[in-house]
């Protein structure tokens, strides 16, 4: 890991929100599991736990996949199509939880910099889950794509940030956990980029981030204020 220049702390930290925050995985993963259950009750051929994580791996929002990965489980009926997908979107935070250190490093990096969060998706989804997570106060900069019309990795919204902030994107961080929308984009807006790669995977390839961390903690020592 490279050390950061001068060893100076950048104006403005900004975070990720799924999966970077809270764990949306692991919520996602309820949400599939309560969405298809009953479709699949009695139908013993059909593994569930093989349909999550499809399901999973197919799309990590909306349901438009939902009518095929039941078909192809033999599962034709429109009827469970339709209950599978009214589940899913009722119980739309089932489980969402910050993971453990989130509060707590934010909270002490906002103590020495500017902080804020990029997040895609639709704005009522984001910000009832920003509500919902009550964290919305630590962040004086929130960016949500649908408001800004624009989405990650386009650098645009992180050009965005570091306006709105007042700072120089040479001098902003970004922390996320996906490579391609948070790393790529982050890069290309000339960021300094923190991948947040809790589960271990390999870099997919292409530019590496400049740093790489598996716990938000680490981003203490990082910064050098811990
Ligand atoms: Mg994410």
């Amino acid at each position: 890991m490279s050390e950061l220049r001068d060893g100076r702390l950048p104006a403005l930290v900004l975070f990720d929100l799924d999966d970077t925050l809270c764990d949306h995985d692991t919520s996602l993963r309820l949400r599939l599991r309560y969405a298809f259950q009953e479709a699949m009750a009695g139908r013993e051929s059909v593994d569930l736990d093989d349909l999550i994580e499809a399901s999973a791996k197919e799309a990590i929002a909306g349901t438009a996949h939902f009518a095929e990965m039941l078909r192809q489980r033999g599962i034709d009926d429109p009827a469970e199509v339709t209950r599978a997908t009214e589940r899913y979107v009722h119980d739309r935070f089932r489980g969402l939880q910050l993971f453990d250190e989130s509060l707590d490093v934010v909270a002490a990096v906002s103590r020495h910099t500017q902080v804020g969060m990029i997040t895609n998706g639709p704005s009522q989804i984001q910000r009832d889950k920003i509500r919902l997570l009550k964290i919305g106060e630590l962040f004086p900069i929130i960016l949500v794509s649908e408001e800004e019309g624009v989405w990650k990795p386009d650098p645009n919204i992180f050009a965005r940030a570091v306006a709105r902030a007042g700072v120089a994107a040479a001098d902003a961080m970004y922390i996320g956990d996906s490579p391609e929308h948070d790393m790529a984009g982050a890069r290309a807006a000339g960021l300094i980029s923190v991948w947040i790669n809790r589960r271990e995977r390999e870099w997919p390839g292409g530019p590496p981030p400049d740093f790489e961390i598996t716990d938000l903690r680490q981003l203490l020592p990082l910064l050098g204020i811990a």
